[in-house]
């Protein structure tokens, strides 16, 4: 029987997974960006990396059979199911500070204020938050330029990840509603651990 763990829109949820755990994010209504971040559940200085992840896969986005390395070059997690078929894994996590810069608006809610929350048992701090994995985000980098893209995920979408190791992860139904990401508006995600 599976684990099934309501992600409402705009916040996060965390959970355990022992190796050969398999989580898989549900994108209920579709378009919805999921960003994933993920902790060796002895040691949270060990945690995935993006930047890791991309040198060893030598592209940028992750996909069915890849594994997700840490920031110490160990495989963590593996892609077994992908949907979607477009992630990205190099924009930072939004933070108050991205709502407030770039679009004038505080108070925001944001990823990296919903991680610290999600994780609060585990007494992380903001600097110790790895960059995300951002499942379901179409990012484009043509000629070096950074494009947003509204995310691909179609109703009911799954990208599943299978833990190598025992790990702490969490995952942020993104509040972004100021840009295409998430078809300018936020929904609810669904965790199922199986
Ligand atoms: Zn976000």
């Amino acid at each position: 029987m599976a684990e099934r763990i309501a992600v409402p829109a705009g916040a996060a949820r965390a959970v355990t997974l022992r190796a050969g755990d398999r989580l898989r994010i549900v994108n209920v209504a579709g378009k919805q960006v999921a960003d994933f971040v993920a902790f060796d559940a002895g040691d949270v200085d060990h945690a995935l990396s993006t930047l890791h992840t991309l040198v060893s896969l030598k592209r940028l986005f992750p996909t069915k059979g890849d594994q997700l390395r840490t920031n110490r070059r160990t495989p963590m997690l593996e892609i077994t199911r992908d949907d979607t078929g477009r992630h990205d894994m190099l924009i930072a996590a939004c933070d108050p500070w991205r709502y407030e810069y770039d679009f004038g608006v505080t108070g925001h809610r944001s990823c990296s204020d919903n991680f610290l929350e999600a994780l609060r048992a585990w007494k992380l701090e903001r600097h110790q938050l790895p960059q995300p994995v951002n499942f379901f985000q179409n990012m484009s980098y043509p000629d070096g330029r950074v494009e947003f893209g509204e995310s691909l995920a179609r109703p009911g979408d799954v990208v599943e990840v299978r833990a190598l190791m025992s790990v702490i992860a969490a995952v942020s139904a993104c509040p972004m509603d100021l840009n295409p990401i998430s078809g300018y508006r936020v929904s609810d995600l669904v965790l199922e651990i199986v």
